[in-house]
């Protein structure tokens, strides 16, 4: 395949930052504030305590109040709801993120319907999904929002194609399937229970692989000039990233493709903070 295109996440997100940047301004100059995001860390789960550090450092550099709740493992459903219970009802907190997972003792499911939908900066609640499947949500799950983003920067029109997601989480996948059917795509969904997915996958445009199977798919179960989204990230035995896609070959098939590292993650970071000035922005407006 002639001209293949590495779709790179870093540059897309530094794009996005530089527009973000200049929107903050913007907000501020018409509400007298930045955005603030909260994000509550409970428990010492150190991959967490890694996520947690770079969403610190990149709401820091965009100049966002923000702060991280950092509550120990011992913290009782109770007093974990009630904190949270503050965090909605102050009116200068504009994102609330619980970082997942939450230690076992607590009900994580509970905590994060708690969310209302004006502060959930992940989309994750039920109303939040429900907006989206409406087609009118004000902020949406980060990592596929991100996608969205790299297609539309490297001008990849998903309208009339056929898009295949591979994954149902409430996080990825079906957020993932939704978007590119808001943005026109005839979607199809593969998941753990679907037999043959390559039948789906050779035949489709666009496919964004989101199973958590490191290699899952490679270059031959794609139809040349497919777009390719990988979207997994797995720390294989010499601590390097790999995604749910080999990509061996992948740049003689596909007319683009994402790689990793570099490619989604780095835009999902980015779009939390999308989300934060968004939901600043409608609340403000909506008088909330
Ligand atoms: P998950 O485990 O919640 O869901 C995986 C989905 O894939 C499930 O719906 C399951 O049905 C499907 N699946 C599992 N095995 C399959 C198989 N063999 N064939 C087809 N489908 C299969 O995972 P998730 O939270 O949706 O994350 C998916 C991947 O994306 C993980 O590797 C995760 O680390 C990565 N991820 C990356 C980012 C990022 O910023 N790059 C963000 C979130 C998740």
């Amino acid at each position: 395949m002639q001209n293949f295109m590495l779709l790179d996440g870093k540059k897309v997100a530094d794009a996005v930052k530089v527009e973000l940047l200049s929107e903050i301004t913007r907000f501020e100059a018409k509400w007298g504030r930045k955005p603030s995001l909260h994000v509550v860390l409970v428990g010492q789960d150190p991959a967490s305590k890694i996520y947690v550090g770079h969403k610190e450092k990149i709401a820091a550099e965009l100049g966002y109040q923000s702060r991280v709740w950092k509550m120990p493992e011992s913290i009782s459903q109770k007093e974990l709801e009630l904190h949270l219970q503050k965090l909605i009802a102050d009116p200068l907190v504009d994102g609330i993120l619980v970082q997942l997972p939450l230690p076992q003792n607590l009900d994580s499911d509970r905590i994060m319907q708690m969310i209302p939908f004006e502060k959930d900066v992940d989309g994750l609640t039920a109303e939040a999904f429900g907006a989206l499947a409406a087609g009118h949500a004000p902020a949406v799950s980060c990592t596929p929002a991100g996608v969205m983003e790299i297609l539309k920067f490297y001008q990849i029109d998903v309208r009339g194609k056929s898009a295949v997601v591979i994954g149902r989480s409430q996080i990825v996948g079906k957020p993932m399937a939704l978007l590119l059917l808001n943005a026109d795509a005839t979607v199809t969904i593969c998941h753990s229970k679907t037999p043959d997915i390559k039948s789906f996958t050779s035949r489709a445009d666009i496919v964004v692989v989101a199973a958590g199977k490191k290699h899952l798919m490679s270059a031959r179960d794609f139809k040349e000039g497919a777009v390719v989204i990988d979207v997994g990230m797995h720390r294989d035995e010499n601590n390097k990233l790999q995604g749910d896609v080999n990509p061996l070959g992948l740049d003689k098939i596909a007319k683009a493709a994402t790689p990793v590292p570099g490619g989604v993650g780095p835009m999902t970071i980015m779009m939390l903070m999308k989300n934060t000035l968004k939901l600043a922005e409608f609340r403000m407006k909506n008088g909330h």
